[in-house]
């Protein structure tokens, strides 16, 4: 079964929704139906009767932290933005969501267009800019066609463009679409995607926040953080430090799939035990299986097993067992899956996503790849494990962005909790699944 947000029914009785709060009850195409729920009345409080500063102080005091995957905290970035000096600013909403398993962005723009809007725009008076741009992955189209319906509604009622609520604040949105590379998501690279040059990352520092897009102060957030900004406004920030942990407040959404009776789109208070989200929300696994592995964060996340079922899933928990929460991607697996073959896959996905700008993410990952189909096939050596993990060493150290830095969490947690999986292929040559598949086949 797939859930939604646009359906409410009893999978979704447990839900705390906050970014996800329009999504079904509103005609997402529609602006009066974002008006009648109170859309845009925090761009008005905010543009009449706020100053920056406040702003900033009450995202920092609420503890919001980036949703985009790293948890870097919002109100730190914003005041940076802020602080920074240049001849222009610029606000971009990173809509590039390319982590394999998740679509969390994609259903709160297409629900809820204009909560995207209002959001650049308090952003944009925070922190001076006139112009925000949003870079979404060329691939959703009815996202792209839905804010763009919605910003020539939001500057037909003058809440976009000049003069926003006579507040002498003018603020345009521009959209810009990706071409279906994964780098593009890192913030250099969609930056200079933007500006017209090839996808590719910069070394940081500097950080956006000082020189970003044409070399200017550049506040770079995902769109599900910016979804929380309007609530937070109206709502205060000690009201939303209380929800979720002390350390990660706030809800997550996180997609759910793979081997459980219903995969799809759920917000929860950040710290949601792993084993509720996957009993309560997912229905537990499908076909009376057994739960074996549960990748958190996507690709680059970690993978648990089922030790760690009663883990919090936010960034703080997930960091001290060496995994990310990243951007909210749970693929669950159940017994019949072999691990070295899933890894395998991943790696095939890394190595064909590597931009090639820096040479331990482009040779690592096709590195590891290589490794890995030797051990599936059952040629492995005991040695390879050991070349696993030196690899990973490597390249999480020296790979120069998010990319080859995280490629190696699957390795190094699977290698943790999964050793005998491996140890089965390369001492005893066999997948104990017989899942193993030649990913070279046509
Ligand atoms: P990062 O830690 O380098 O930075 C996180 C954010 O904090 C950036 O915006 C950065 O500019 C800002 N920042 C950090 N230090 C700063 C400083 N001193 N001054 C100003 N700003 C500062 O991480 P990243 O490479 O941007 O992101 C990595 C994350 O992306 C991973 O956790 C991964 O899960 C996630 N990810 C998400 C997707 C997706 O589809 N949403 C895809 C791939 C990866």
């Amino acid at each position: 079964k797939i859930i939604t947000p646009y359906a409410r029914d009893e999978v979704f009785a447990d839900e705390m929704r906050i970014v996800l709060r329009n999504c079904g009850l509103i005609d997402p195409e529609n602006i009066k139906d974002y008006i009648a729920r109170d859309g845009y009345k925090e761009l008005g409080t905010v543009l009449t009767e706020l100053e920056p500063m406040k702003i900033i102080e009450m995202i920092d005091e609420s503890g919001l932290r980036g949703r985009g995957g790293a948890g870097f905290r919002t109100g730190l970035k914003w005041k940076f933005t802020n602080q920074a000096e240049g001849k222009e600013k610029y606000v971009i909403a990173n809509a590039d969501e390319g982590e394999p398993g998740t679509s969390k962005d994609r259903l709160i723009m297409e629900g809820d267009p204009h909560t995207l809007l209002e959001s650049m725009a308090i952003a944009g008076y925070v922190i001076g800019a006139n112009t925000g741009y949003i870079y979404i992955r060329g691939e959703y189209q009815l996202a792209v066609s839905r804010l763009e319906t919605a910003i020539q509604q939001a500057e037909n009622l003058g809440l976009l463009g000049d003069n926003i609520f006579d507040s002498g604040f003018d603020f345009e949105i521009k959209i810009r679409e990706g071409a279906g590379a994964y780098v593009c998501g890192e913030e250099t690279a969609l930056i200079k995607s933007i500006e017209g040059e090839r996808g590719e990352p910069q070394v940081k520092p500097p950080y956006p926040p000082n020189e970003g897009l044409w070399g200017q102060p550049t506040l770079v957030n995902n769109v599900e953080t910016l979804a929380n900004i309007p609530v937070i406004i109206k709502k205060g920030a000690e009201w939303f430090s209380n929800i979720g942990t002390e350390t990660c407040p706030g809800t997550k959404v996180f997609t759910l799939s793979g081997d459980v009776e219903n995969e799809g789109v759920i917000e929860v208070p950040m710290g949601t035990p792993l084993r509720e989200i996957i009993e309560d929300f997912g229905g537990g696994i499908a076909d009376d299986r057994e739960f074996k592995m549960a990748q958190s964060g996507g690709t680059s996340g970690g993978c648990m097993p089922k030790t760690l079922l009663d883990t919090p899933m936010d960034y703080d928990s997930l960091a001290e067992i060496g995994m990310t929460l990243g951007s909210g991607a749970l693929l669950i697996m159940d017994e019949t899956h072999c691990i070295v073959d899933m890894v395998k896959c991943f790696m095939r996905f890394f190595k064909h996503e590597s931009c090639g700008k820096c040479v331990p993410c482009r040779e690592g990952n096709t590195r590891f790849y290589n490794i890995l189909d030797k051990i599936s096939q059952g040629e492995g050596a005991l040695e390879d494990l050991d070349r696993l993990k030196d690899l990973a060493d490597t390249m999480s150290k020296t790979a120069l962005c998010g990319l080859g830095q995280t490629a190696p969490t699957p390795i190094y947690t699977t290698l943790r909790y999964f050793k005998d999986e491996y140890l089965n292929h390369i001492e005893d040559k066999v997948c104990t699944t017989g899942s193993c598949r030649d990913l070279t086949a046509p």
